[in-house]
């Protein structure tokens, strides 16, 4: 399914433009207007799905191998030291185009990206509440 409202799916569908890195049936891979760093890539499957919690899951499975393949190709070809691979769902995670995607981050040495978080601590009281939650499901 499409929609028509979506760029996701009109760059995916080749309607737009795009910097292709690779095709194939299921998945479009782009490089990103706004790179976190030089060779900032997204995958984006040509049907629509707004997020994680509704994107099929053997397409699901294809996206993770996808990006395995994407991320190791790319490694050898910009010399880079590492990858960050980042998928936002909703506005409060960072998700700004609500058609799933997968950033695909090389990350130099000293390149500044900053993606982190400060950490927490995991109380007795949360693990126990969560842990009951998630075995009664
Ligand atoms: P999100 O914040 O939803 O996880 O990521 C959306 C990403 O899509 C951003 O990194 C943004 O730079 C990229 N983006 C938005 N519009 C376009 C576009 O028209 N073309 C390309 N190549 N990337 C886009
Ligand atoms: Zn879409």
């Amino acid at each position: 399914m499409k929609d028509d409202n979506c760029i996701f799916c009109k760059i995916a569908a080749g309607e737009i433009p795009s910097a292709t890195l690779y095709e194939d049936d299921d998945f479009r891979v782009i490089l990103d207007i706004e790179p976190a760093s030089k060779g900032h890539a997204l995958i984006l499957p040509k049907e629509h799905y707004a997020n994680l919690y509704e994107l099929d899951d053997e397409l699901a499975a294809k996206a993770m191998v996808l990006a395995k393949k994407m991320v190791t190709k790319l490694t050898a070809i910009l010399g880079c030291d590492g990858y960050n691979v980042v998928q936002n769902n909703g506005t409060v995670a960072g998700q700004t185009v609500f058609h799933f995607h997968m950033h695909l981050i090389p990350r130099y040495q000293g390149d500044g990206v900053k993606l982190g978080w400060k950490q927490g601590t995991l109380t007795d009281e949360v693990k126990e509440e969560i842990l009951t939650k998630i075995r009664e499901k």
